[in-house]
């Protein structure tokens, strides 16, 4: 057996940290092949992972062959050059909008990296889940929805609308007031410097020790151009929603609005937004480090808060034709999770008229048709779609028993139904 091919293929490559030692093991290797005790000392670091990845047990059991389709699968999307990358600010207006990198991480840390993934890009609306778990973790859900809602507006990302129930809070985190709220509730006790750090260090508990970067163009441009933002602050702060009630003092909404303007100009590559999402799907632990990066409940707030309001005015079409949950910004990212088996970021600029990537939606609408994802496939009883986690083989194996039983039994109406899902009888 080629253990280096046995790696590559389940996704397991130099660039996982866990994997460093066995990496440099094997290449202090002077032969060839080597025997069993080696071979234990060789992988003594990361025993269990090895010997899940050889059971066929680890998240995504047939890596090779996902790989290979989803390969297939990006080539299409990148030929799609429909739409139009944002430009109400240059720092986005200047990025080559032929850029397109796709990133995929399980919750094993299995790894399949195309086109772009190692290039920085604006994080953008991508980083208001993130805010949110951060939120949620220092101050708890009740205290943090006092201040925001949990319900879709109806209405525009950055519409002047706050909730009509009363409470005059922004309808959820996943819009622009929401945002501005969660970002004027993180580490309200220090200055403004730390407590973008602090978003920023928090960030590496997620991706297992990348620092996003912070692009001071892009924030000076949020900032000259935010006054559509800054008017949804006053209308919180006039509303007495804001965490100091309606005589908040000064720069508490000035703060805010900075706080805001920053990290949506914090700069990440598609692997790493992949790696973070991988974490959520792992309900908070990252897998690189083993260590918990948010809250199993801030995860399941934030995940439910995504699936509902994460794709801007197309999020109910987006869940009922894809059900992933997801997030995009304008910087063109669109994140996916998938609970329990991996995140996936695609990244590429162009957008379409509601502010999502193109080839962001086009990839997840490519990636549900093909595989068993959509979080309601499970009712279809037989879907010719593959379930990734499981290995093809069996998939195959259970699809003919199904068949043949069906078939000796006189069950049409079954054989039927496998017909109408495309099965290949
Ligand atoms: N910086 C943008 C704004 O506040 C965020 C846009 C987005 O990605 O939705 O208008």
């Amino acid at each position: 057996v080629d253990f280096l091919k046995v790696l590559e293929d389940n996704g397991l490559t130099r660039k996982d940290r866990r994997l460093e030692i066995l990496f440099r093991k094997l290449d202090q290797l002077s032969t060839e092949s080597f025997d069993f005790p080696t071979f234990l000392s060789i992988i003594q670091t990361v025993a269990p992972l090895i010997e899940r990845m050889l059971r066929g047990a680890l998240a995504l059991p047939d890596f090779a062959n996902l790989s290979a389709e989803l390969i297939r699968i990006y080539r299409d999307v990148e030929l799609n050059e429909e739409g139009q990358q944002a430009t109400y600010i240059p720092p986005l207006a200047e990025v080559n909008p032929d850029q397109c990198g796709l990133a995929l991480v399980t919750t094993d840390g299995q790894l399949l990296e195309l086109g772009d993934s190692e290039v920085d890009f604006s994080i953008q609306s991508a980083c208001k889940p993130f805010n949110y778990c951060f939120a949620l973790d220092e101050l708890g859900a009740e205290k943090v929805h006092r201040h925001i809602g949990m319900e879709p507006s109806g209405q525009p990302f950055n519409a002047r609308v706050l909730m009509s129930d009363g409470t005059g809070r922004p309808h959820n985190p996943m819009i622009n007031a929401g945002a501005i709220m969660t970002a004027a509730l993180i580490q309200t006790d220090q200055p403004l410097h730390r407590r973008l750090e602090h978003v920023r260090n928090t960030w590496g508990k997620l991706t297992g020790g990348s620092i996003p970067r912070f692009n001071a163009w892009m924030a000076q441009e949020e900032s000259r151009t935010g006054d559509n933002n800054r008017a949804l602050g006053y209308m919180m702060k006039s509303a007495g929603v804001m965490p100091h009630g309606e005589d908040a003092v000064d720069h508490e909404l000035r703060d805010a609005l900075e706080l805001y303007f920053s990290v949506c100009s914090l700069e990440v590559t598609a692997r790493e937004l992949a790696t973070a999402a991988a974490t959520l799907a792992n309900n908070g632990i990252c897998r690189v480090t083993q260590e918990r990066g948010v809250d199993e409940r801030t995860v399941r707030n934030c995940l439910t808060l995504m699936q509902m309001c994460g794709m801007y005015d197309a999020s109910g079409q987006f869940s009922v034709r894809i059900c992933l949950t997801a997030k995009s910004g304008v910087g063109g990212a669109v994140f996916l999770i998938v609970p329990r088996l991996m995140g996936v970021c695609v990244w590429s600029p162009r957008l379409d008229r509601i502010g999502n990537s193109v080839r962001g939606v086009d990839f997840a609408t490519r990636l549900a048709d093909a595989y068993r994802l959509h979080l309601y496939d499970g009712l279809a009883s037989r879907s010719a779609r593959i379930d990734p986690r499981m290995p093809a083989a069996r998939w195959r194996a259970e699809q003919t028993s199904l068949a043949l039983r069906a078939a000796s039994l006189g069950d049409v109406r079954t054989l039927r139904c496998m017909l109408d899902e495309q099965a290949n009888l």
